[in-house]
Parts: C-alpha cells; sequence; structure tokens
C-alpha cells in the first residue's frame, strides 16, 4: 500500500492530525497538501482541525468518509488565517484538489478562523459557507463572490 511520504515536507507532521486520522487517509492528497504548501509564502501557515472528524468519518456520502473502511479518506480540513486564506485558496484552485471549500463561520481556540477543505474528487467543486449556509459557485458565482466579499476579511 501506498504511504504518505512525510518526508516530502518540513512544513506538517502527523501528529498535527487528530489521532490516527492519517492512517485512514489517501496519500493522493498529501502530495497535493505538501505541493501546495510549498507553493505559497512560508508565513501562510495551515493548521489541521482537531477535530477527527473533519479528517476522517466512518461513514456518510462526504470525502472525509471510509466508508465502513473500505475507502481511504481524501479530505482534509485546514485552519489559516484570514490574511493567509485567500492565497492558499487561489493557489488550491490552479492545482489537482477537486473540492476546494471555504468556511468563514469557523472558530479555533474560541476565535473566529476561516478554514479551507480540500479533497481530490475528479471534477472542481467550490463552495463557500457562511452561518452554516453554503453557497456553490457552479449554482451561483455572483452570489458565491458577494458572500466571500460581505463577510471575507482580509487580516
Ligand atoms: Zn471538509
Amino acid at each position: 500500500m501506498q504511504k504518505i511520504e512525510w518526508k516530502r515536507t518540513k512544513r506538517f507532521k502527523p501528529s498535527e492530525w487528530p489521532g490516527d486520522a492519517t492512517e485512514h487517509m489517501n496519500p493522493d492528497l498529501f502530495n497535493e497538501l505538501f505541493l501546495l504548501r510549498d507553493l505559497v509564502p512560508s508565513w501562510c501557515s495551515m493548521r489541521p482541525s482537531p477535530v477527527y472528524g473533519a479528517h476522517v468519518r466512518p461513514d456518510g456520502s462526504s470525502r472525509h468518509s471510509t466508508n465502513g473502511n473500505s475507502r481511504l479518506s481524501d479530505a482534509t480540513d485546514l485552519f489559516a488565517s484570514w490574511k493567509a486564506v485567500w492565497l492558499i485558496w487561489q493557489q488550491a484552485c490552479r492545482m489537482d484538489f477537486g473540492g476546494i471549500g471555504l468556511y468563514l463561520d469557523t472558530q479555533l481556540g474560541g476565535k473566529q478562523m476561516p478554514m479551507i477543505h480540500l479533497d481530490m474528487r475528479k471534477n472542481r467543486v467550490m463552495w463557500v459557507r457562511h452561518n452554516g449556509q453554503y453557497y456553490y459557485y457552479e449554482n451561483d458565482p455572483v452570489i458565491f463572490f458577494k458572500i466571500i466579499a460581505e463577510y471575507g476579511k482580509n487580516q
């Protein structure tokens, strides 16, 4: 079985993901994530969510699901500062990620902080979440950018 090549990055280590999450995750996702990390400025830190289900879920239809251990999760949710998240998001859009979700309504350690979801599905799907509501680019790009413009921050 293919393994995650941690030696490819100096920017992440397995212990940043909760519990044994990375053992249930697809190495292709990490290849792309390590590349992404190298392609954005070094100050653009990404912090894997401390919530196990933000990476691996036993069931459900999301890319996080292992479907009762029959597949590897190929999705991860990462926190970044407002300033960094735009550069990360823009770079991710140029890469082989499929699903790219931007969460404007998330918190880390009681502090409001945006989160980005990245996954390896075949087709590009982009969404933004605000106040628990999802807005998909493919449904309405104007609303998608309107939500970003109204509720996103730049620092
Ligand atoms: Zn996610």
